[in-house]
């Protein structure tokens, strides 16, 4: 596994084996087609065998049909390593929400299409990803286009991060050229690369891997909710810090500060485009908490004895129109 060297304060540790990313495009550039490439070349990378194996039962059902839909959250496997993708809406009407989204995340991916260049609806989602800090990574898709003027685009997409005042580390971002429809990413236009394993190998080398405080207790910030028919209330987000297990007792801090008592009934992580159950999961992973049916969005579920919130997340703000 490859670390990625960032200064740590003395108690936090990374959680290695996973990336969190968020990918940002204007409709039509082609998100969905480029996550249904990931998915259909997701395990088949190998270092470990094992996962490889385990993985590809949960997804070759995917793989086989091709997906058109963009899921909430999309897991693919790179060799040892879990990618969580999470969707984030491309317009500025949801803000809010992307800024909760984008909380889940270490990393983004500009797509931006070969012939049409950055779209006033990336500009205001990459903004709110460069404010919190993400790192980027930009993609230049469909570069299979007659009309495709890369160089002019490239230009483009730093015209952009300057005008958003990205940070010197942030200018620095890595380019990838893709045809997501072929499922080909290559890191020089020269190359002639087959599949998707030069973004792969990016994602993991590039995007921080999830940092924790190794001595803090449970810490999961709920950013969406989902129902399940059977197990009823779905919070879903991010572990922050600590682990959870099926049936633990857990707190539940709402946003006023008040504490109220629970237990996990259940427990899922994504696997490709599915929810599946699992027994425990730790600081880094994105996942869904089912049997605390008095929550919301923004609160907090921590730590049965110590509960601690996490800070407070912009929660609801009205339409804005910001671009
Ligand atoms: P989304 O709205 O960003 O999710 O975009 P889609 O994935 O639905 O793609 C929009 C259109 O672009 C579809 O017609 C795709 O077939 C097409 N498309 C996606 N990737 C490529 C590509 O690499 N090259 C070309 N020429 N077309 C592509």
């Amino acid at each position: 596994m490859q670390l990625n060297q960032k200064v740590l304060e003395t108690n936090k540790v990374f959680r290695e084996d996973i990336r969190n990313i968020a990918i940002i495009a204007h409709v039509d550039h082609g998100k969905t087609t480029l996550v249904d490439a990931m998915l259909k070349q997701s395990g088949l990378f190998r270092e470990n065998e094992e996962i490889a194996e385990r993985v590809m039962d949960n997804i070759d059902l995917e793989r086989e049909r091709g997906i058109t839909i963009m899921a909430k959250n999309t897991a693919v496997r790179y060799k040892g390593y879990k990618i969580n993708i999470v969707d984030t809406p491309g317009h500025a009407d949801f803000g809010g929400e992307v800024e909760r989204t984008l909380k889940m995340v270490d990393g983004v991916i500009l797509l931006v299409d070969a012939a049409e260049g950055p779209m006033p609806q990336t500009r205001f989602v990459l903004k709110k990803a460069l404010e919190s800090n993400l790192t980027p990574i930009v993609v230049i898709n469909k570069i299979d286009r007659p009309d495709a003027r890369i160089q002019e685009v490239i230009n483009e997409v730093y015209d952009l991060f300057i005008d958003l005042d990205a940070t010197e580390d942030q200018l620095d971002f890595p380019i990838l050229y893709t045809i997501g429809r072929d499922g080909i990413a290559k890191e020089d236009l020269n190359d002639d690369s087959k599949d998707l394993k030069p973004l792969f190998e990016k994602i993991i080398q590039y995007i921080p891997a999830p940092t924790y405080d190794k001595d803090a207790g449970l810490q999961f910030l709920i950013t969406s909710l989902d129902y399940d028919n059977f197990v009823g209330r779905l919070a879903i987000g991010r572990i922050f810090n600590g682990s959870v297990k099926q049936n633990q007792q857990v707190a539940v801090v709402k946003r006023d500060g008040t504490v109220i008592k629970g237990s996990v009934r259940a427990l899922y992580t994504y696997e490709g485009l599915k929810r599946i159950e699992t027994k425990e999961a730790k600081a880094g992973d994105i996942v869904a908490i089912a049997g605390l049916d008095d929550i919301t969005i923004g609160e907090t579920i921590a730590d049965a004895e110590n509960p601690v919130a996490l800070p407070p997340i912009t929660v609801e703000e009205p339409t804005i129109s910001m671009i």
